[in-house]
Parts: structure tokens; C-alpha cells; sequence
């Protein structure tokens, strides 16, 4: 059986992310995701915010236009314009960019298993560490056999081609997405509330509009969410989000595209490339999501904006503190140091998101939604929206130190 450090499950940006930085020290690293080819079955959009853009590095080539403007819509299409000075927005080119990840990874010395599938994992598991040997006491066999229980050591069963093989790892990595198995092998926490998001791409053909992202406020056709185009003039992302048991997100988008087409976009020109899709947990960051023998990353952590939905900048600041953590549990051999790997030092920071989350929830009144949006166009509501939209907020970085004497930790976080 092969052994590993770390073994990641998913090849997502959490994925990759926690994989290219852990491999820069050298780790040894099985990263697996059942995907064959990772720029297919891409499901995220791949807003990429202002924040994001200034503190991390993006490979040549993987980013459209910067957008400067946003247009916000409500049920009956009256309109609220902002316009930033600074670029807001940049949508990634999803499959290139993971791509680019993994080739980095792959340089590290990465191994990386493809078309692989997660099945299980066996935790703290016993390990026989001596020879059996038997001897006759009256009638009766005895079977001296030494066993040790191999404490932050996890033997993790998958399976390529309809063959199932197993590793050993010394932490296991869920970066498994949404619907994470990983969590519920852990025994972790796993996300109970989420919204569901669909969208078709198109390739945009002689669009010379302003790059800008339409929002639109609609309790029918997005409910509990938005629904959007994001039109950066290289790409058109047309999609809704809402509560999977208040609508069918199929059925939406096709309503939605009915309704703007012609009125908000020309999409005669446009060529249809693929279509996208999935779950977005919006319960907060979970409180639960590491033990001695592994963690959760990204959206298998619950780590998304319960207001925006935005999960991909959490996905590269969470997948940074599990690294931090990761490397002292390989370097000082202690499996507890995971345990300092916490959800609750972030949830404090998302109350005001996840109770606006609920507010949103509730509404699912075109008439109360059009009411909403005429306080936004007010001056108090205008200044709150360009807040949500333009303000700096993102997933929190953390700062961790370490007490050489006590070979303790310290995790705060730091302002951003
Ligand atoms: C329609 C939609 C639009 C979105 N738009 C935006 C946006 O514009 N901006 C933004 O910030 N956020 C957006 N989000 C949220 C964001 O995309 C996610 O938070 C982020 O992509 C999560 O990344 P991840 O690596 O945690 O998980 P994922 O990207 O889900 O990756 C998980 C990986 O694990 C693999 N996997 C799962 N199970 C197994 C298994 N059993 N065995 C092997 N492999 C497995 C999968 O194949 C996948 O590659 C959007 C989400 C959706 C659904």
C-alpha cells in the first residue's frame, strides 16, 4: 500500500490551492478527483472580486476583463446603477486557470490521481506490528497477536476504472465540494442549507458594451437569491440561484432568459458553450471541520459568503490556514496540532451575512421585493448596495503563531 502525507479529495480550487501550497514544502502529496479532465463540468461562475484579485497571483491568461459596473434589477426591471473607479470584478476562465494549478502542483512533485473516485476511510485504524504466534494452553489455542492502534493515521479506500485500491495518509484532506463525503467520514460537520445556482456560458461575439454584472431581484425565478449576467465581453454567463424546494432552476433560467433577451442582451450572436450548475452552502463556515486525522476546505466547509454566495476567495484563504496547520502536524509529528483548525473563529465574523441570509430567505414576494428595491435606490439603500457589491469584505485571513516552548498555537484573525 502506498503512503502519503496528505491525500486531498477533490481537484477543485480548495483542492489545489491547499495542494500547490503544501507541496512547496515538500510534502508528499496524493491529490484525487474523479474528474478526468478538470476544465470539464465546471460549476462555478467564477466571479472573481476585488480583494481576491489584489492579495493573490493569477496565471497568464485566466482572467476576462475587469468590470467596473454593476446593474441591479427589480421584479418589474426598474433599475440601480453603480459604477466603481476601480476594477471590481474579474471573471475567471475556470478551466484554464485549474489547469494552471495543477500544473504547478505536478511540478512540485504532486501525484495526481484522475477519473478517481473517494469511497471511504478507515480512521485511527489497527495495525498488526508483530508475527502471530500460537501456543496450546489445555485444549485451547491462543493467538498472541500484537496490535497497535495507528492514532492520526487513516487508511483511505478508492477506486479508478471500477478497481478499488487503498492509500495511507497521516491527514486526509476534504476538498470534496458542497456535498462532502470526506466531512461525514471525519465525523465532521456537513452542510444542511444551501441554495442551488444554474447557468449557460456563451462565447460573447462582437459585444463593445461596457464589461458590466447584471443582478436581478426575483422571488419567482431566483428564490432567495439572484439572478444574473455576467457580461465581461469575452463570455456571457446567463444564470439564476435560489432555493432548490421554491423553484425548478431549469425552468428559471430558461423564464429568465425569455425575459431579457432582447430587453437587456442580444444573444443572437452568441455562442452557446456550456451550461453550469450545483449547490452553494449558505450556513456559515461549520463549526467542526477538523479532528487528528484530517480537515475540510472550501465549500466541504461550509467557507461561503452566506450573502453574496461567493466561495472562491474563501477557498483560497482557508486552504492557506489549513496549509499553515498541516505543515506543523507533518514537521512536529502531533496530530492534535489539527485540532486548532477551527470553524468557530470564523463564524463570529459572517452573524450580520447569515442573518441577512435569513431576511432574504424569507422573502418570496414579488411585491415586498419590489418595495425592497425602492429603498435600495434611496441614499441609504444605494450607499448599502454599492457596500455589498464594492466594499473590501472578504473571507478573513488568519494568523497563526507558534509557542516553541509549549509547541502550542495561537490562531487570530486578522483584519481585512
Ligand atoms: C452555479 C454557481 C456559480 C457560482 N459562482 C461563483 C462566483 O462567481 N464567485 C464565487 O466566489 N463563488 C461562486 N460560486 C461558489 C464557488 O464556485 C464555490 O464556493 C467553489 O467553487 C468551491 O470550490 P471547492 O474546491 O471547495 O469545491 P468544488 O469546486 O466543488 O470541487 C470539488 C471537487 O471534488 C471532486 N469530488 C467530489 N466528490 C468526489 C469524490 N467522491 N471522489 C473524488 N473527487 C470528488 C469534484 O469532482 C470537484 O472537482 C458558485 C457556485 C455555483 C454552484
Amino acid at each position: 500500500m502506498k503512503t502519503f502525507d496528505v491525500v486531498i479529495i477533490g481537484a477543485g480550487l480548495a483542492g489545489l490551492q491547499c495542494a500547490k501550497l503544501l507541496s512547496r514544502g515538500g510534502a508528499k502529496i496524493l491529490l484525487v478527483d474523479r474528474k478526468t479532465d478538470l476544465a470539464k463540468s465546471i460549476h462555478t461562475t467564477g466571479i472573481f472580486v476585488r480583494k481576491t484579485l489584489e492579495d493573490f497571483d493569477f496565471p497568464a491568461g485566466t482572467l476576462g476583463k475587469p468590470v467596473r459596473n454593476v446593474t441591479l434589477y427589480s421584479p418589474k426591471l426598474k433599475t440601480l446603477k453603480l459604477e466603481s473607479d476601480k476594477d471590481e470584478f474579474r471573471v475567471g476562465k475556470m478551466g484554464k486557470l485549474y489547469e494552471s494549478f495543477l500544473q504547478k502542483c505536478l511540478e512540485n512533485g504532486v501525484e495526481f490521481a484522475n477519473g478517481t473516485r473517494y469511497v471511504s476511510a478507515r480512521l485511527n485504524f489497527e495495525s498488526q506490528i508483530s508475527n502471530p504466534t500460537f501456543q496450546n494452553e489445555s485444549d485451547n489455542e491462543i493467538c498472541n497477536l500484537t496490535f497497535e492502534i495507528r492514532k492520526g493515521r487513516a487508511i483511505v479506500k478508492l477506486e479508478r476504472n471500477g478497481e478499488a485500491f487503498e492509500v495511507e495518509t497521516k491527514v486526509l484532506v476534504g476538498a470534496d465540494g458542497a456535498n462532502s463525503r470526506v466531512a461525514k467520514d471525519l465525523q465532521l460537520d456537513e452542510n444542511k442549507e444551501w441554495i442551488v445556482g444554474y447557468e449557460e456560458v456563451f462565447h460573447s461575439v462582437n459585444s463593445n458594451d461596457e464589461p458590466r454584472l447584471h443582478c436581478f431581484l426575483d422571488a419567482e425565478l431566483a428564490p432567495g437569491y439572484l439572478a444574473w449576467i455576467a457580461d465581461d465581453g469575452e463570455e456571457i454567463h446567463i444564470g439564476v440561484g435560489g432555493y432548490a424546494a421554491s423553484f425548478n432552476p431549469r425552468e428559471a433560467l430558461k423564464e429568465f432568459k425569455a425575459k431579457i433577451e432582447g430587453e437587456i442582451i442580444d444573444l443572437r450572436t452568441a455562442e452557446l458553450a456550456e451550461t453550469r450548475g450545483g449547490r452553494i452552502p449558505v450556513g456559515g463556515v461549520l463549526r467542526s471541520i477538523a479532528n487528528e486525522n484530517g480537515l475540510l476546505i472550501g465549500d466541504a466547509a461550509g467557507a461561503v459568503s452566506p450573502l453574496t454566495a461567493g466561495g472562491l476567495d474563501p477557498c483560497l484563504r482557508l486552504s492557506a490556514m489549513a496549509t499553515s496547520l498541516i505543515t506543523e502536524r507533518l514537521q512536529t509529528d502531533n496530530p492534535k496540532i489539527l485540532l486548532n483548525y477551527s470553524g468557530e473563529l470564523f463564524r463570529a465574523r459572517f452573524v450580520s451575512r447569515l442573518w441577512m441570509r435569513r431576511i432574504i430567505a424569507m422573502v418570496s414576494n414579488q411585491k415586498l421585493l419590489e418595495l425592497g428595491f425602492g429603498f435600495l435606490r434611496g441614499k441609504i439603500g444605494r450607499k448599502f448596495a454599492s457596500h455589498v457589491f464594492f466594499g473590501r469584505g472578504s473571507f478573513p485571513d488568519v494568523e497563526i503563531k507558534i509557542n516553541a516552548k509549549s509547541n502550542s498555537l495561537n490562531a487570530s484573525l486578522l483584519k481585512n
